[in-house]
């Protein structure tokens, strides 16, 4: 039988904490389900309030240890540098483990979901030797013979709560655990009760590198109280938190209670813009890969999807001929482009909403139901002519949909661009480069692409504006995200 198709070995699904593997006190498991079969596949450990309570005092222990305290940087940095080796080793194995679990193609998983995460710890060891402070000199406003000075340092937070979603679990993990132990904090993260294997994995990987005890821990559990937990507990002094911007909202005003540190990665509805001049070839594909990739559950995904009025019929049709051919199929099978949607209950969100969006006027140019196989798929779907008030429009659906618009005049597109509560991404597709520029300045997003949509670089930051979120990740802003400036000034004698 080919590899492929066998059913890939499970971790262990008990809770990792404190650098041991325990069952959650409450003896409660989640059910984790195949959407490319809808069978279920394993049981999660459900932590309750006390095991997260368990993990976060083991994080805390670990991070006022003074062996944790007085690990040098560098060593630090090793950690994760090993980590990125072993990962490596098993990336093929954790690939088909997150096509198993999330449902997503198995290129997908190797070439996209592991190969960031295998770059993003090699990119955040290399941080943890290079954080520094400043050397401040002081302008007292009055004069009592001394010299002032300050200098500041860059202090971990302490220990960080992670909350992942779904759609790039493994990623998402290592999004909040390297730059956590990078910078000298310590970590409890909960993954997403839809998609937690590949994160359980990673923890058995973690503790065969050998990090201290309760450096990092891993709990699984659902967001209404494994989660809420975390949020509210008083030791963990911040939350690195990515999924949709309802829980983001409570997570932000849970948070005040403690007066926690928080970054909120959320969602999105990002525009893709394709101007009359733009490079055809290149845009029509480059706008189906915008919202298909990942089935559309990609939070920058463009799900709008606005034409310069000359070539509108001409991109809504080629963009719904792709949509038509692309091979639906399990993860697992070759040659497979989209995968299922990750669960019955974002399935029929998503087909609740495309016929919403039909309901309400919306021309159907390609898709629009579920597949008519086994297994949670929908048809990768174009709606056209949809108007700004339409739920379609207005909402993240999360799911491969675009909604195309036309616009007639490139003063038009700042409106209608800007026209969401989101503001994650962004895409315009042009010849001309002082219009892309112009346009850029105009539209309100965390990330801007030209003649080009999705491209996440760890270099750069990354995150939202508007109910898109709270704070960057990745590049020099992860420092602030991950320490806090710590002052000390002084008085030297200025009579030596
Ligand atoms: P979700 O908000 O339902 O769940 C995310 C995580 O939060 C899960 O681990 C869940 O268990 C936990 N959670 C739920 N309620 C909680 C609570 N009250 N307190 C604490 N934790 C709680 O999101 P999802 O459906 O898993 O993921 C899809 C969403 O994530 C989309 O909106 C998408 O746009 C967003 N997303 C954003 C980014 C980004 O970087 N901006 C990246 C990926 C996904």
């Amino acid at each position: 039988m080919n590899a492929m198709n066998q059913a890939p070995s499970l971790p262990r699904t008990d809770l990792y904490i404190n650098g041991e593997w325990v069952k959650a006190s409450s003896g409660k498991t989640i059910p984790v389900f195949n959407p490319a079969t809808e069978n279920q596949i394993a049981e999660l450990a459900a932590a309750s309030v006390e095991d997260v309570n368990r993990a976060v005092e083991a994080a805390h222990a670990c991070f006022e240890s003074t062996a944790w305290r007085r690990m040098r940087p560098l060593d630090r940095g090793r950690l994760l540098e090993k980590l990125a080796l072993v990962v490596e080793e098993h990336a093929d194995e954790l690939a088909r483990l997150e096509t198993y679990d999330n449902g997503k193609p198995y290129a997908t998983s190797r070439y996209v979901d592991l190969a960031f995460t295998i770059d993003a710890l090699r990119y955040f060891g290399g941080w943890a030797s290079k954080t520094a402070g400043e050397y401040i000199t002081l302008s007292p406003f009055f004069d009592d013979g001394g010299v002032y000075r300050a200098y500041t340092e860059r202090k971990p937070v302490g220990v960080v709560g992670g909350i992942t979603p779904w759609n790039f679990p493994l990623g998402q993990a290592i999004q909040k655990i390297a730059p956590a132990i990078a910078f000298g904090c310590t970590v409890v993260l909960k993954p997403s009760e839809e998609t937690s294997l590949t994160t359980l994995r990673l923890a058995e990987l973690i503790h065969e590198v050998g990090f201290p005890k309760g450096a990092v821990n891993i709990v699984t559990g659902y967001g209404h109280d494994a989660g809420a937990a975390l949020v509210d507990h008083p030791l963990v002094r911040k939350i690195a938190f990515t999924g949709s911007t309802a829980t983001g909202q409570r997570i932000l005003a849970a948070s005040a209670k403690t007066m926690k540190r928080v970054t909120l990665e959320l969602g999105g509805k990002s525009p893709t813009i394709i101007l009359a001049d733009a490079d055809l070839s290149r845009a029509i594909p480059g706008a189906a890969n915008a919202i298909f990739g990942n089935s559309g559950q990609v939070c920058t995904a463009g799900s709008r999807l606005l034409i310069e009025k000359p070539v509108y019929e001409e991109v809504v049709a080629g963009v719904a001929e792709i949509a038509r051919g692309l091979r639906l199929g399990p993860g697992h099978q070759e040659g497979t482009q989209l995968g299922p949607i990750v669960s019955s209950r974002q399935l029929e969100r998503i087909s609740g909403l495309v016929q919403s969006g039909r309901s309400e006027g919306a021309r159907v140019v390609a898709g629009g139901n579920r597949a008519d196989r086994d297994g949670w798929f929908f048809e990768p779907t174009v709606l056209a002519d949809v108007r700004p008030d339409m739920q379609v429009i207005r909402e993240e659906i999360f799911g491969p949909v675009v909604c195309a618009i036309p616009f007639s005049a490139r003063s038009e597109i700042k409106a209608i661009a800007n026209d969401t509560p989101y503001g994650l991404g962004a895409s315009i597709w042009t010849r001309n480069l002082d219009h892309a520029h112009l346009l850029a300045e105009e539209i309100d997003a965390g990330t801007v692409w030209f003649n080009t949509h999705n491209i996440l670089d760890l270099a750069v930051p990354f995150g939202g504006t508007k109910m898109s979120g709270l704070g960057r990740e990745f590049g020099t802003e992860a420092i602030n995200a991950f320490t806090e400036p710590k002052a000390v000034v002084m008085r030297l004698a200025g009579d030596y």
